[in-house]
């Protein structure tokens, strides 16, 4: 596997417009492109006489071929004027020869008028690599997902109810390939009765593959001088959502029947919860977050400086495409909330090889060259990874950056005690001295989720880690966060005392909270390794830390998604003691609102921002931003699924 994607071949006409040398053909025309797109894929899927009408909170429009994205500007605007403009648009586009960014903003120079969405887009344009990336625009009223690689790819590793569709793509004629029956099949999966589809060609390949799929097709006059073009909506729909997506494997589905959020609590405020509270309450959801301690990011989340460090692998794996969306993700978020970069940096990070094991690793990656550049290369020094938007961050400030919102209200001291289930989505949450109701909890108490335990099997692990720092009493100049065994981090310039914060042990089985002297030693050891040079060993005196119980499961996997309850799935699903490789059509719905976000172990700057994101696409039943696979490694049932396959 390869995150690398070819880019396109195009040239660039006289007019400025760009046109694909390899499929000899064109992204939009010149002189009409706008026109073209407002009539084949806006009115002819009858999109604002819907948004006129439209009941539900959110539209759901897919795309085969992202390209300049044009037409995907053109929906947005269309969007921003219509009657639904207060509602969510989610647009899904697939793309296999991405365009870069300056490619991109040199396609769009061409249209002026859409020059301030265009802007936007192109500020955060995804890094150019295989896999889903989530983008929030429009202060979140739009949520793009734009897959980069192969269409029927991406369709297939999708969790998304689609409204409308716009077959865009070269001509079938010059690009067969992409217009293949796992296409029309994946495009059936992911709609409903009701879902239509429009497209600018009337190839009888295209009309064919959608009418076999159930689409009833209509050929219909074509934009200027086309003669026809295609149009169709889905008449009946055998399958249910959840079956469409769990295909089989209903044990780990993730959707419940929709509701809409009345308030969420949200249980531990340390990453994973203001990550959740943060992205719920930037959709216009009210949250309450409580804690038990008397500060926010009182855990593991609470250290002074951390690192965002995916330690990416040389194969691929739902797991480590998690980790490397996550990556992306969360520097597109950070660049995103604190431009200025006042509570952390994106300086780089440089990881040097432990064991024999790690040389060859690194040696695979770099010479099958497994990733894109901009996410990682080879350092100067021979052997060495550099992962350019890796770097550091505060992370309790970054907690009460996420956390300072209107629809936020945090309370500290204030433990869960019990839950109640009063109705479906209707849950009364009991504290020391106080009940209130929630239509939703979002359980992201590391380790003290004793009442998600009630429900499920959660082996997690407590991993102590104490990280150490001292004053520089003298200039050091560091680029990067340095990681080897330990790994030290960038004194934080705009600070006046200059820290150096370094780190970090990692002991199992040891639950003494207390700072220790000789841990600082070992820490001092490992920086030492790092920087070299330097009589670190004597600063040993002067060293401050900080101790804190890393949550992580004994799969090595977060826990993400919504509670089932265990009972409930041993009994329905007993067939799998017999048979392992059983599938099922009988679903069984999670507990109405319930949610776990856990065991990020070391790695939460990476994987709890985009964890928070897919729990708030499945809180809000909108497409999700993860790939069905990776819902499924990180499923919280799948703990019980092994017990039970394990037995047959
Ligand atoms: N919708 C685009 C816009 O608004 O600019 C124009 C799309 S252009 C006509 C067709 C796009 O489909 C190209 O960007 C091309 O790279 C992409 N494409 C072609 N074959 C593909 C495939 N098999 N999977 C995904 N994308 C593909």
């Amino acid at each position: 596997m390869n995150y690398r994607l070819p880019a396109p071949a195009l040239t660039w006409k006289k007019d400025g417009a760009p046109k694909s040398t390899q499929f000899d053909d064109i992204y939009f025309d010149s002189q009409s492109g706008i026109n073209e797109t407002d009539y084949v894929f806006i009115q002819k899927n009858n999109l604002i006489e819907r948004w006129s009408s439209l009941a539900k909170p959110v539209f759901t429009i897919a795309e085969t071929g992202f390209g300049t994205g044009l037409n995907f500007l053109c929906a947005w605007r269309a969007w921003k004027e219509s009657a639904a403009s207060n509602k969510t648009l989610h647009f899904i586009s697939v793309e296999k020869y991405p365009l870069s960014k300056e490619i991109l903003s040199n396609a769009l120079k061409m249209w002026p008028e859409l020059s301030k969405l265009s802007d936007e887009l192109i500020a955060n344009y995804p890094v150019v690599c295989h896999g889903l990336h989530r983008i929030s625009l429009d202060n979140g009223n739009l949520q793009l997902t734009l897959w980069f690689g192969e269409a029927s790819e991406g369709f297939t590793a999708l969790n998304a109810n689609v409204d409308a569709w716009f077959l865009d793509g070269f001509a079938p004629s010059k690009n067969p390939e992409m217009w293949s029956n796992s296409l029309f099949n994946e495009i059936l999966r992911l709609s409903d009765v009701g879902t239509t589809f429009s497209t600018f060609t009337a190839a009888g390949i295209v009309r064919r593959g959608l009418q076999s799929t159930g689409f009833n097709v209509q050929k219909v006059k074509g934009f200027g001088i086309k003669r026809e073009m295609l149009v169709g909506i889905l008449e009946e729909q055998p399958l249910t959502f959840n079956q469409r997506m769990s295909e089989g494997l209903p044990w780990l589905s993730v959707r419940s029947e929709t509701s809409t959020p009345k308030k969420v609590l949200i249980v531990g405020a340390g990453l994973a919860g203001s990550h959740c509270a943060s992205q719920l309450a930037s959709r216009g959801i009210s949250v309450e977050v409580w804690d038990r301690g008397n500060e926010i990011a009182s855990g593991a989340s609470g250290n002074p400086q951390g690192m965002i460090y995916p330690k990416l692998a040389s194969h691929d794996t739902p797991l480590n495409r998690f980790y490397l969306a996550g990556y992306m993700y969360t520097h597109r978020l950070l660049s995103r909330i604190d431009p200025s970069k006042k509570i952390w940096n994106d300086c780089g990070l440089i990881q040097k090889p432990i064991t024999e094991l790690e040389v060859k690793r690194f040696e695979k990656i770099l010479s099958d060259k497994i990733y894109p550049e901009e996410v990682l290369r080879q350092n100067q020094e021979f052997n060495e990874l550099f992962l350019p938007l890796s770097g550091w961050v505060k992370p309790k400030e970054l907690c009460s950056q996420l956390l300072n919102h209107p629809n936020i209200k945090v309370t500290l001291n204030k433990p869960l005690v019990k839950i109640d289930q009063q109705s479906t989505y209707s849950w009364v949450a009991t504290s020391n001295e106080s009940s209130d109701t929630f239509s939703h909890i979002i359980f992201c108490q590391a380790h003290t989720s004793s009442i998600a335990d009630t429900y499920l099997d959660l082996p997690r692990m407590a991993i102590r880690g104490q990280v150490s720092s001292f004053v520089l009493n003298k200039d050091l100049s560091i680029d990067n966060v340095l990681c080897h065994e330990g790994y030290v981090s960038p004194p934080i310039s705009h600070e006046k005392q200059r820290h150096l914060h370094f780190g970090s042990t990692y002991s199992l089985n040891d639950s003494d909270e207390t700072v220790r002297f000789s841990d600082h030693i070992k820490n001092l050891e490992k920086l030492t390794q790092l920087l070299p040079n330097h009589n670190w060993q004597k600063r040993a005196k002067d060293c401050i830390g900080r101790v804190s119980f890393r949550c992580t499961i004994s799969d090595y996997t977060p826990i993400v998604g919504p509670i089932f309850d265990k009972k409930v799935l041993q009994e329905t699903y007993a067939q799998l003691g017999k048979n392992a490789k059983w599938k099922s059509n009988l679903t069984s719905n999670p507990l109405p609102g319930l949610f776990i976000n856990i065991g990020h172990g070391s790695k939460g700057l990476i994987s709890t921002p985009l964890s928070a994101c897919y729990l708030t696409s499945l809180i809000l039943n909108e497409p999700t931003p993860l790939e069905r696979a990776i819902e499924r490694v990180i499923h919280p049932s799948r703990f019980i699924i092994r017990q039970l396959k394990r037995a047959s």
